[in-house]
């Protein structure tokens, strides 16, 4: 259920690259809704390889302290990290998840029914605060004159067992949007399930703990998730730590035609932050040939995660029709329209 607000302030912070061209896609979008959410109010905000460049900060205090001051919600376009290491830099996203406590990256994946190509319908759930991504890293030199580098992976209880929640309770509304009258068909047909995505095998120290956490979610509910089944393979809701989670969404984005698609939406307890699940994509920026559609399903997403749901629904169905209808298409699939056509022809259908 959405709180009641006369206004919805949304942060956007486009940073780097094809951010810059899909973040407006995602502003027309959530424009194009008109009363069917508190009047949007937009703050540009500023973070990026380009701001450190610039002014030597890549997440300056001010876009914080708004984020959490003055924001119901926000957007993040997608950031451009150097390939090798550069004093005082570190990833602003990194850092944004960690100081608004946005635990959770979820991204579903889904193909539109009626199209071409495999049908898929599930979600990852990526754990976003720890993992190999504390970027704990030592290297020593070795008495041959070699070099032995260590990354250190922390997985927590604390991390685990609420990112656990997390996909049983987004198993439990997706197995309940599925059973509502007048559900489209999707192609999950038993009931809900979370799959645990680990390696315990041979991390079974990192990987056992997290697989042990979450399945004591589950085992210690008081018969809340009866109804969702759990298993480790094939999957609904999949429930991943970080490194894992960000590469078997790439995957799944493969598995839908292209990255230019695939939403997701940083998650806390009471803020949401949406974010395209794709990059900065270098190759092609500046060209206004980005896919806006990953952008402007990532704001769909922050708008039902914050109860909005029939302006979400709104959005992706407008999406699905044009996707559907083929007509527009960047050319990631195929197509040969630009980023504005793509986008217009959505506006018009919501
Ligand atoms: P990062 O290190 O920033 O996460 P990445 O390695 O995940 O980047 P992307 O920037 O996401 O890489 O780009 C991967 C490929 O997907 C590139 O070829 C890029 O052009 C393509 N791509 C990414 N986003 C889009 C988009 N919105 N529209 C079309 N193609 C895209
Ligand atoms: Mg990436």
């Amino acid at each position: 259920q959405a709180i009641k607000r006369s206004t919805l302030k949304i942060g956007m912070i486009p940073a780097d690259g094809v951010g810059r061209e899909v973040l407006p896609a995602a502003q027309r979008a959530i424009e194009a809704l008109g009363s069917a959410i508190p009047k949007p109010e937009f703050i540009p905000l500023i973070a990026g390889w380009e701001e450190f460049n610039k002014n030597g900060k890549a997440l300056p205090d001010e876009t914080v302290r708004v984020l959490k001051e003055e924001c119901d919600a926000a957007m993040f376009g997608s950031v451009q990290s150097p390939s090798h290491k550069v004093a005082g830099y570190s990833s602003p996203i990194v850092a944004l998840r960690k100081h608004l406590d946005l635990y959770a990256n979820i991204r579903p994946v889904a193909s539109v029914p009626g199209t071409a190509g495999p049908d898929v319908n599930l979600v990852i759930v990526r754990e976003n605060t720890e993992c190999l991504y504390i970027k704990k890293e030592e290297i020593h030199d070795n008495a041959d004159g070699s070099k032995t580098a260590f990354a250190t992976r922390q997985i927590t209880s604390k991390a685990s067992e609420r990112i656990g929640r997390m996909a049983f309770e987004l198993a439990l509304r997706r197995g309940a949007e599925r059973a509502a009258p007048g559900a489209p068909a999707t192609f999950w047909k038993g009931p809900p399930k979370v799959t645990i995505v680990h390696k315990s095998n041979v991390l079974s120290v990192t990987d056992g703990l997290f697989r042990e956490t979450v399945r004591a979610v589950k085992e210690n509910d008081g018969g809340r998730y009866d109804g969702v089944e759990m298993n480790e393979q094939l999957f609904d809701v999949a429930v991943a730590p970080n490194l894992y989670g960000d590469i078997i969404s790439d995957g799944a984005a493969a598995l839908v035609g292209s990255l230019g698609l695939v939403p997701s939406v940083n998650a806390g307890d009471n803020f949401f932050m949406g974010e395209p699940v794709h990059g900065s994509a270098p190759d092609i920026a500046g060209k206004g040939i980005a896919n806006p559609i990953a952008s402007i399903r990532s704001a769909a997403l922050m708008l039902s995660s914050m109860g909005y749901l029939e302006a979400a629904t709104r959005i992706n169905a407008a999406v699905d029709a044009v996707i559907l209808e083929g007509k527009y298409s960047t050319p990631d699939l195929g197509g040969k329209s630009t980023t504005d056509e793509v986008t217009e022809a959505i506006l018009k259908k919501i």
